[in-house]
């Protein structure tokens, strides 16, 4: 059947067709976007909003920035996909520039972000094995309360959230979870001599942006150092210059043994991933021993040098702590009574609603939309806050109008 593309005032058309036809496994805001640029997004009866979201930090580059989009087409049409089969120019291009971009010697591609995940995991691992003399199949990994990695089975085998966990078992073996920014459950942990590394999120962005205490990441990262276990960062979310430094280990000058990368990688246009970590580590996975189809496409490999460069180009980085200070500020200065907390680093951040009703965060996201700024909550009580880095000093007035706008009529 040819998909049809009907332009209709009819948002609950849409919302209609894919109640009916697609899993019920997200719970979306009832708006219906067919459009995007820079900081905004269109709806399908053309109304815009500001996209306090950005694809779970996805579009740090903003939509559809000229660049990328540009990098894309014409890599489209000269090729796509070749597999690891054979070797491609733009990969062995994309090895040289990614590597010399974050400081390590090699690096994996993969795809979505958890399979990045999943990479990292296999490759503490067979380190462990390999390189530490951790005896067969008793590796283990120490990663954090309320952490998000993503949705794999082995991957939600050590979440804490029950809504990922939950009645999805039998569960992956070989994790152990301490409390987040705990410098002493740590010490603890790292007591026995089968942990082969620590997964970490530098800060938690699923669980509300969560930020460690100053210095915890530098302690933790020398404490695994002293216990020879590799220190493991997943910047998906928080990396790529969305918390106002490249990465946010860079806030503590902290250079993780395996750095994980995804999201923005790709500026939003297609699942690009990537591990990095020395030989020491990278080359004790040998030729057929993990891989993907698309890992590594000459497509992805094209967009993700030409959106690594936009990033540093155009200094979103140094765009994101000075907006990010400004929002923060500004936040502050509506004194609402409805906001508990407001946190954040960069254009990451998070507010917690102050309210009896506990659909308040749900329903303020709702009048947001209706006053054009799309925000989702998290786990109940918390909105994350997280604009395209692009956004400038008038736009984030605008926002915080918005926003203090419609914390007034809950
Ligand atoms: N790790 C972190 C910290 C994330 O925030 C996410 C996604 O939100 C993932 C991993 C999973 O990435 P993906 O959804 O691309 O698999």
């Amino acid at each position: 059947m040819q998909p049809t593309i009907m332009h209709t005032d009819n948002t609950q058309y849409y919302l209609d067709l894919e109640e009916k036809y697609g899993a019920h496994n997200y719970h979306p805001l009832p708006v219906v976007l067919q459009k995007g640029q820079g900081v905004f997004l269109w709806d399908v009866d053309n109304k815009r909003y500001y996209d306090y979201l950005s694809g779970y930090s996805a579009v740090n580059q903003g939509h559809c920035h000229p660049a990328i989009i540009a990098a894309l087409i014409e890599q489209a049409q000269q090729l796509t996909l070749t597999s690891r089969a054979f070797h491609s120019a733009l990969l062995s291009e994309f090895t040289q520039f990614i590597t010399k971009y974050f400081g390590y010697d090699k690096v994996l591609p993969m795809n979505t972000g958890v399979e990045a995940v999943e990479t990292a995991i296999k490759l503490c691992r067979r380190w462990g094995y390999d390189v530490k003399g951790i005896p067969a199949n008793k590796a283990k990994i120490l990663v954090c309360g309320n952490n998000f990695h993503g949705r794999t089975s082995t991957v939600i085998s050590f979440s804490t959230d029950p809504s990922s966990y939950d009645r999805f078992g039998p569960y992956m073996p070989g994790f152990e979870v301490i409390p987040y920014n705990d410098l002493s459950a740590l010490a603890t942990a790292l007591q026995d001599k089968n942990v082969a590394g620590l997964l970490i999120e530098p800060i938690q962005g699923e669980a509300g942006v969560v930020i460690p205490d100053e210095g915890f990441l530098t302690a933790a990262k020398q404490y695994c150092e002293d216990a020879h276990v590799l220190f493991m960062a997943d910047e998906i979310q928080t990396g790529l210059s969305r918390t106002g430094k490249l990465l946010a280990c860079d806030h503590e000058n902290v250079h993780p043994d395996i750095l994980i990368i995804g999201k923005a990688l790709s500026g939003g246009t297609l699942p690009a991933s990537a591990v990095l970590a020395d030989d020491e580590i990278m080359l004790n996975i040998k030729p057929g021993e993990h891989g993907s189809t698309y890992g590594g496409n000459p497509l992805a490999c094209k967009v993700s040098m030409v959106a690594l460069t936009v990033l540093k180009e155009e200094k979103m980085a140094e765009n994101a702590h000075e907006m990010g200070e400004l929002f923060r500020q500004q936040l502050q200065a509506l004194q609402s009574p409805h906001i508990k907390t407001i946190r954040g680093k960069g254009l990451l951040n998070a507010i917690v609603i102050d309210h009896p009703n506990p659909q308040a965060a749900w329903d303020l996201c709702l009048t947001m939309k209706d006053n054009g700024l799309l925000a989702k909550p998290t786990h109940g009580d918390k909105i994350r806050l997280s604009p395209p880095l692009t956004i400038n000093r008038e736009q984030i007035l605008e926002s915080v109008n918005i926003i203090g706008k419609s914390l007034e009529t809950l």
